[in-house]
């Protein structure tokens, strides 16, 4: 995929919505503490569509997914405490339903007046959802006219309500926030303005070595970090101590640093390291170069002489993408490389995308969150994307795309 043309998908912009009944799918997977929403960045992030819509006179059906309830009823997982806190960000009437197909949401949906919401209850409450089954993604477009997916964070997933429903609507497109994430991440792997450099960090490589592998014919440079790079210098053969590192995966990784070097991509290691006796304990620390022995010591933050090339590198890029800590960076006194590149790539002024709930709450806590071109909310999503895999939310768009 990600070769394919997702311009061809109707864009919300160009769907008649008048009058009509929409049916939005969002990713409305928030945290809740003591039965209210604890952050609302999801929620959020899906206005620019659902106020369009309401806006045009639509008459909105919203459906989401929370938490894994495991395809029955469970009132830990209700959408009613999503819907109280909507209702307090939007002007127009939001209304909440027990449940998300049956005859009483037909006819809820049926009395919509336009410009009115009506959120509709958690759809894992039915196995239906994450079965991908036709008969629950036939009775979820009774629901409604149009189908409008915006809700990027669950297009790697063949459930009903992203995927099979899509055949049931003759009309279909992606809201704002899909688009956005479509746009800014086809751009990474069809079109980035040379010169390309990604930084990749977190704990495992294992998770991100098909992003790696398919980024290689097209980055300039590779930067690497936090535990991750361990991985990398164990398959290099140096002394990693007592560092995190992914011992099944040294062979793999050798054999990446190998087309690295054939395909001429530039893959840089730390070559400093803040060390310290144990991840979560910063009371003795101490910084060694690559190839110096770590002892019975881990790794926990690259150094400052890594941080230092790699914001060098980062400022002469015109294309950046960004995803995973350099180190623990839980720890604030091990969160200095990891605050340092999110510098980095916020005071490049060319086009920066930051994917990972780490890295995005390390820019917001610096405040600079709205310094990047895009900050990708997808997760899973945006890594496989960029992974070069199909996800079956978009093909399933696709299909129905329009546009020549
Ligand atoms: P991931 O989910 O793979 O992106 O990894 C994120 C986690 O990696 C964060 O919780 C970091 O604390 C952890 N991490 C990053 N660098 C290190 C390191 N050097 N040692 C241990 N954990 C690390």
């Amino acid at each position: 995929m990600n070769a394919q043309d997702f311009s061809r998908i109707r864009s919300l912009r160009d769907l008649d919505v008048t009058s009509r009944r929409v049916f939005v799918r969002v990713d409305f997977n928030v945290p809740l503490q003591d039965g209210r929403v604890a952050d609302d960045t999801r929620i959020r992030a899906t206005l620019p569509t659902l106020t369009y819509l309401a806006e045009r006179g639509a008459r909105i059906v919203v459906a989401s997914h929370l938490g894994r309830p495991k395809g029955k009823p469970d009132p830990r997982y209700s959408l009613a405490p999503v819907a109280d806190h909507l209702r307090r960000l939007m002007d127009s009437p939001v209304a909440f339903i027990g449940d998300c197909v049956g005859p009483a949401v037909e006819q809820a949906s049926q009395a919509l007046a336009p410009g009115a919401v009506l959120v509709l209850e958690n759809l894992r409450f039915y196995p239906g959802e994450e079965k991908d089954d036709p008969d629950f993604a036939a009775q979820l477009a009774r629901l409604a006219d149009v189908y409008v997916n915006d809700a990027f964070g669950a297009a790697h997933r063949a459930h009903a309500s992203v995927h099979a429903v899509v055949d049931f609507f003759p009309v279909c497109g992606m809201g704002f926030l899909m688009e956005r994430e479509v746009q800014a991440l086809s751009r990474l792997v069809q079109s980035p303005e040379p010169p390309f450099v990604a930084v990749l960090g977190g704990a495992k490589i294992s998770d991100k070595l098909p992003v790696v592998r398919n980024l290689l014919g097209r980055v300039d440079a590779l930067l690497i970090g936090g535990a991750m790079s361990y991985t990398c210098l164990k398959a290099q053969g140096y002394d990693v101590g007592a560092s995190l590192y992914e011992p099944d995966q040294v062979e793999a990784v050798a054999d990446l640093i190998e087309q690295a070097r054939r395909r001429g991509v530039a893959l840089h290691l730390p070559v400093d390291h803040v060390l310290a006796r144990r991840p979560d304990d910063p009371t003795d620390v101490r910084t060694v170069r690559t190839g110096e022995a770590f002892g019975d010591w881990c790794g926990v933050d690259i150094g400052p002489e890594t941080v230092h090339r790699y914001g060098t590198e980062i400022a002469g890029a015109r294309t950046v993408f960004w995803n995973g800590p350099m180190g623990v960076y839980e720890v604030p006194a091990f969160a200095e490389g990891t605050r340092a590149i999110a510098r980095a790539v916020a005071a490049n002024p060319h086009f920066t995308v930051v994917g990972g709930g780490d890295s995005l709450a390390v820019l917001q806590r610096e405040g600079l969150l709205d310094r990047v071109t895009h900050a990708s909310t997808g997760g899973g999503a945006s890594l496989e994307f960029l992974a070069g895999l199909e996800l079956p939310g978009l093909t399933a768009l696709l299909r129905k795309a329009v546009r020549p």
